[in-house]
């Protein structure tokens, strides 16, 4: 028998989580961000559940962008850190990829060879506030009348820093100098992410560029993908490998740090940081038992987990456990490890095996 470990892909929770996007964002293109295996949840399998519903997807390089192409995914593909060495701008020219233009050293790159920038779609990055990737709104004022041309079309992006605050000053600043510009230069712009999408309408313009919220965890802190109308994609199941008693006194896993405060009943999963699970929960998280709540005692290993089974008395090894998904909101085990969904979904571990549904 198999390790009982696995992650569930609900693929219907994912399409329903696009109609969320849709009805949040009903006039704009929508480019799902499938970068980093596609949060964890299988950039091939997510892009082909996708297909036709989405005008482009976007990723972090090349390589992610050629294994969707592989795959035969035909939608545009957008490079959100662009290109980083010269001899990636053949195959990103011949396989309908857009890029993201974010530093001189690109431009000069781009500009050298002017045949080969005419077949280009880009998105000049601006850089509104986040003082990440980009250039100032000044400079891509002046650059533009040169830029335009030597392009098959030129786009704007930019990023915002803080659209998980529901209201903030800089987010209104960012979008403020964003559409200025776009509207400055009569161009097409994207600036939303998945707080953009759901809390500020304004930021929507053209693209809107939604990751966390396709996989139904909700951008905001102390909420969960429930609350936005959002349904949870993954679900990371295993099971009890060990159910024993141990005594009062007794002390649990590495460093002794749980001890047990009586005679109690408790429980082994197949579940540990090798396989993505966050080595920071703490005793007291939640780990769901046949559908019940149990709180994780000691620290959490390599590739195990201890379960306080007092309110289980008949647990069993075999049973089901569910470590977040449906039932047991990714985001609560993120706020008990002091991280956030996206982390936690990025690291499932390539050795969990994924199950596509739907
Ligand atoms: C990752 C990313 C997104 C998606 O952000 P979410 O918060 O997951 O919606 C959008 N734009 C850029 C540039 C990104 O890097």
């Amino acid at each position: 028998m198999a390790r009982p470990i696995h992650a569930m892909i609900d693929l219907m929770a994912l399409r329903a989580n696009v109609q969320r996007v849709r009805a949040c964002a009903p006039t704009q293109q929508l480019i799902a961000v499938l970068k980093a295996n596609a949060y964890g949840h299988g950039a091939v399998q997510v892009a082909q559940a996708l297909a036709g519903l989405v005008e482009a997807f976007a990723v972090c390089s090349l390589e992610e962008a050629l294994e969707l192409r592989a795959a035969e995914v035909v939608e545009p593909i957008v490079l959100l850190e662009g290109f980083f060495e010269a001899d990636e701008l053949a195959i990103i020219a011949q396989q309908n990829i857009q890029i993201a233009v974010h530093s001189t050293q690109q431009l000069e790159i781009l500009l050298k060879s002017p045949e080969l920038a005419q077949s280009l779609n880009i998105w000049l990055k601006v850089d509104t506030g986040m003082r990440r990737l980009g250039f100032y709104p000044k400079d891509v004022a002046t650059m533009w009348k040169h830029l335009q041309p030597q392009f098959a079309s030129v786009r704007i992006m930019s990023h915002l820093a803080c659209a998980d605050e529901r209201d903030s000053v800089s987010t209104r600043e960012q979008i403020k100098q964003f559409t200025t510009l776009m509207n400055a230069l009569k161009t097409e712009g994207s600036l939303a992410n998945s707080a953009g999408v759901l809390a500020w309408e304004t930021a929507h313009v053209h693209w809107v560029r939604p990751g966390i919220m396709l996989y139904g965890a909700s951008p905001f802190p102390n909420t969960v993908g429930s609350q936005e109308g959002l349904q949870s994609v993954m679900t990371l199941h295993s099971s009890l490998i060990s159910v024993k008693t141990a005594k009062q006194g007794d002390s649990i896993g590495y460093g002794a740090t749980f001890r047990c405060p009586q005679t109690m009943p408790i429980g082994v999963v197949a579940v540990g940081y090798a396989d993505g699970y966050p080595r920071h929960a703490p005793t007291g998280t939640p780990v769901l038992v046949n559908g019940r709540r149990v709180p994780l005692i000691g620290r959490v290993s390599m590739d195990m987990i201890t379960v306080d089974l007092r309110t289980q008395p008949n647990a069993r090894a075999g049973d089901p456990v569910i470590l977040w998904g449906r039932g047991l909101p990714i985001e609560e085990i993120a706020a008990h490890a002091q991280t956030i969904a996206y982390e936690l979904l990025c690291n499932v571990a390539p050795r969990v095996p994924r199950v596509w549904r739907g």
